[in-house]
């Protein structure tokens, strides 16, 4: 193939005009990530007004009536070829979502975030949902107001949706959602009766040397062969996150608490999916608008995939035990078996991010209930905090006795991402689908991951997914790499098989 994959002239010119907006992402993506891992804390005051001011810029470039006008021009182009189309989309739906909202909105939207943000750290430092609730109130407010800009065709809260994973839709969710739900409850009861998993286990309290562990990570990535000091570094921060300045400069960072050395491991594998998706791309993309994962629930799908899927299977266990048992020396009591059902513990908890592969969506299930009352019924903040807890007993059987391991737990609301919960759970089911698609090609797979050869996973990955960056929607990218659309049986399929061993 030519080595430009841009032919068309008018597209050339686009790319062309479109290499200034990516330099400015690409300084805010630094920004962004020297905030959360070096930055003295005072630091904030200038960083906020400089990341401001770039964004506004990045803006103003998008927005450019000549450069919207060549866009248009290029929405009439007959025959571009499958990349030149991908620039037109993701151009011209970066265009609609800036054009949508007001400048007056967006100034309100972004004040109204950082001080809800505030309140909402306060709010729960102090366990004090009423001072939160006002908050609450002008953010689903605000939210209703955008879905009204972004338009809709069934529900207020699909344009919000839309936002975070293209063309998702109440309608889809509704359907995944219910199954998942009616299927897992009663499997889950069964887990928790019959299953081999733990839920608990005395390697939650072991403390380790937070100088070793980083040690162990980083050997523990290179297996993975993700390629320090080259393409990609390790960092830490409290809230792991990984973020891509380009294809050939990609950054996660890990946690490390000092306890319970699977959280800092399992944070360092997820973020490595990340990152991976982001390393595999088709390199001809470079600065242009389809380098970079096409959405939220993919992308998670790619984390999900590396921290489930490989990292919390027993053959991965087995091949880094010899590396954990160095780093780590109380590991010396503990088998691989043993091991095994630490990174398997299944238990339903009150908070998100502290759950399971088993339980974990249907804290999922229960956000977006809660969206949906607010976005699409107007459902107040007063009422919230009583729904919450009944839904989170009627799903997982258990209620919180406080706000900050009720409705406070997240911080997605104060931030204004309602919308953004559903695709956490796309990408947890996805990851099992492919799976299960890697099968049929792999069927060695496990065997590969005991003998620490990674590649041809790898390579399956970026063949069927990667290497396609956003050239494709969401579902399209889906219906043409496994040949059918997401579906959540695969997922119930694996946990019964995994922890009930029953097909
Ligand atoms: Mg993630």
């Amino acid at each position: 193939m030519d080595e430009n994959v841009f032919r068309n002239e008018l597209i050339r010119d686009i790319l062309t005009r479109y290499r200034r907006i990516w330099a400015l992402n690409h300084a805010e993506s630094v920004l962004g990530w020297d905030m959360e891992v070096y930055m003295p804390k005072e630091g904030i005051t200038e960083r906020s007004v400089a990341q401001g001011e770039l964004a506004v810029l990045s803006h103003e470039l998008l927005l450019s009536p000549s450069f919207v006008d060549l866009v248009n021009k290029s929405k009439r182009i007959e025959n571009l070829n499958e990349f030149e189309r991908g620039v037109v989309r993701v151009l011209d739906r970066s265009i609609r979502i800036a054009k949508a909202f007001p400048p007056e909105f967006v100034k309100e939207l972004a004040e109204t975030r950082s001080k809800a943000t505030s309140v909402w750290n306060e709010a729960k430092r102090k366990d004090d949902y009423k001072l939160f609730e006002p908050w609450l109130d002008k953010i689903i407010e605000l939210s209703r107001k955008a879905a009204d800009y972004l338009g809709y065709d069934e529900y207020p809260y699909d344009a919000l949706l839309d936002l975070y994973e293209e063309g998702l839709r109440v309608r889809d969710l509704e359907t995944i959602f219910n199954n998942l739900e009616n299927s897992l409850r009663p499997l889950i009861k069964k887990v928790l009766e019959e299953s081999w998993a733990p839920s608990k286990h005395p390697l939650e309290k072991e403390r380790y040397d937070v100088e070793k562990m980083k040690i162990a990570n980083v050997e523990i990535l290179k297996i993975l062969g993700f390629p320090i000091g080259l393409r990609s570094r390790i960092d830490i921060s409290p809230h792991p996150f990984t973020t891509e300045f380009g294809i050939k400069d990609v950054r996660i960072t890990t946690r490390y608490e000092g306890y319970d050395f699977r959280r800092s491991l399992l944070a360092a594998i997820h973020e490595f999916g990340h990152a991976l998706y982001e390393l595999q791309q088709d390199e001809r993309f470079m600065f242009t608008p389809i380098a970079g994962g096409v959405s939220l629930g993919i992308h998670e799908s790619q984390s999900r995939f590396w921290e489930n899927i490989i990292g919390r299977s027993k053959e991965f266990t087995r091949l880094i035990y010899p590396i954990l048992s160095k780093y780590l020396p109380f590991l010396k009591n503990y088998s691989v078996e043993e091991i095994y059902k630490y990174f398997n513990i299944v238990r339903p908890d009150l908070i998100r991010v502290e759950a399971d592969e088993v339980t974990y969506n249907l804290h999922i299930i229960l956000r977006y209930r809660l969206e949906k009352l607010m976005i699409n019924e107007g459902v107040k903040a007063k009422e919230l905090p009583d729904l919450w807890n009944e839904e989170m007993e009627r799903l997982l059987g258990i209620r919180p006795k406080t706000y900050r391991e009720g409705i406070l737990q997240d911080i997605h609301w104060a931030h204004g991402t309602i919308g953004y919960f559903p695709t956490y759970s796309l990408g947890t089911l996805l990851a099992v689908q492919i799976r299960a698609h890697i099968f049929k090609d792999i069927p060695d797979m496990y065997e590969l991951v005991l003998k620490g050869n990674f590649t041809p996973i790898k390579e399956w990955l970026k063949d069927k997914i990667h290497r396609y960056g956003s050239v494709y929607p969401p579902k399209v990218l889906i219906a043409k790499s496994l040949g059918e659309a997401l579906n959540p049986e695969y997922f119930i399929a694996y946990i019964r098989e995994k922890y009930l061993g029953s097909k």
